[in-house]
């Protein structure tokens, strides 16, 4: 028997269909190895049409770098977990009523999202009572297509043991003496994970410096370029958009929520699927690119790049062709697609994944951007 999660919910309707809430305990997925490189889970309604009527099941799902449920996962009555990807709008819909919870070996920290209030008065609970358990009717039917992991185990969190062996303040004077960079930690402690997340990112910020034009572009501004550590699982980003990190051009600043653990580097880049990586040294590398974007395309077109302008060249193809060819984040606008090409040909793993379209591939090499490992 699966212990089932105590903020199980009853009683909820969604456009006009009752939502079953089989999710399984936080504590017990927790301990899951499938999950082991999972940080947090948020959850999903996943559209089912039975007999009489249809009906939502809410299930918790694994949501990409912008908080989005991306892959949604559940169990079976004798515990075995499978996913499948989310389809919004299709087989699944956003929650009213979404949680997030942390996954931790330890413990689980649930906390309720502020998103949309939800008013129970106004959604009558369900007039036979009836909830049914675990295994009920078509719900608990396999979806087949689960646990579609397709990266080889060769995978680390990307910390190089020298800066994890520095304290904050280390790390600190290491970025102010080589790069103009401030490291600033506004979470309120030195400690733990904060020390933990600033290593990781000194790693990248360390590895990207190889590239002459990278090293200029992070000191060769007047202003310093800001990283700004804060505490929470979440930054708030445009439009009350959450990430985990985001990148503000105007004031130089990259800010990094410390609440979440550090997830593995996937041993090569997502090239073609939701994001190019949602560990933190490759959304790292995808912020820094945005940093840099400017510096470099004004290298490649000196040195002869075709294009003019990175507008221009997201414009001279489909967004079909930019979610196939770097990711589907890509196909946001041109900057977007600049940072996950910068983040993808910049990954440790790009060698032995699926190339990048060759102006982007021109664009990199022509501005001396080095290639990853
Ligand atoms: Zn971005």
């Amino acid at each position: 028997m699966v212990p089932r999660h105590e903020g199980n919910r009853r009683g909820d309707v969604v456009d006009g269909r009752k939502v079953y809430d089989y999710r399984a305990s936080v504590d017990y997925l927790a301990g899951k190895a499938q999950l082991s490189d999972v940080q947090l889970l948020t959850t999903v309604l996943s559209r089912r049409d039975g007999q009489h009527s249809g009906y939502f099941v809410r299930r918790w799902a694994i949501p990409d770098a912008h908080d989005a449920p991306s892959t949604a996962i559940w169990t079976n009555s004798v515990g075995d977990l499978s996913s499948i990807a989310v389809d919004l709008g299709a087989t699944d819909a956003l929650d009213p009523h979404v949680e997030n919870v942390f996954l931790t070996r330890a413990k689980a920290l649930a906390f309720l999202s502020t998103r949309a209030e939800w008013d129970e008065s106004e959604h009558p609970r369900d007039d036979h009572g009836r909830f049914e358990g675990d295994g009920g009717g078509d719900v608990s039917a396999p979806e087949s297509g689960g646990g579609g992991e397709d990266a080889a185990p060769k995978e680390t969190t990307g910390t190089d043991p020298k800066f994890a062996a520095m304290s904050l303040d280390e790390l600190t004077s290491y970025l102010s003496n080589n790069g103009n960079i401030w490291l600033e930690n506004d979470t309120g402690t030195k400690t733990g994970r904060t020390q933990e997340v600033a290593a990781n990112i000194v790693t990248t910020i360390d590895r990207l410096r190889q590239s002459p034009i990278m090293a200029a572009s992070l000191q060769g501004y007047q202003n310093p370029t800001k990283i700004s550590l804060v505490k929470g699982a979440y930054v708030r980003a445009e439009g009350g958009r959450r990430t985990f990190a985001h990148y503000r051009s105007t004031e130089k600043r990259l800010t990094i929520a410390t609440g979440l653990r550090l997830s593995n580097v996937a041993a090569k880049p997502g090239i073609g699927k939701e994001l190019i990586g949602k560990d933190l040294p490759t959304v790292t590398a995808h912020e820094l690119g945005h940093q840099a974007m400017g510096k470099i395309i004004i290298e490649a077109k000196k040195n002869g790049w075709s294009h003019e302008s990175i507008t221009q060249l997201f414009q001279s193809k489909s967004k079909a062709v930019w979610e196939k060819a770097v990711s589907k984040y890509s196909a946001t606008d041109p900057h977007e697609l600049f940072a996950e090409a910068f983040a993808a040909w910049t990954h440790p793993g790009y060698q032995q994944g699926k190339a990048l379209p060759p102006e982007l591939v021109s664009l990199f090499e022509k501005a001396g951007v080095k290639k990853g490992g």
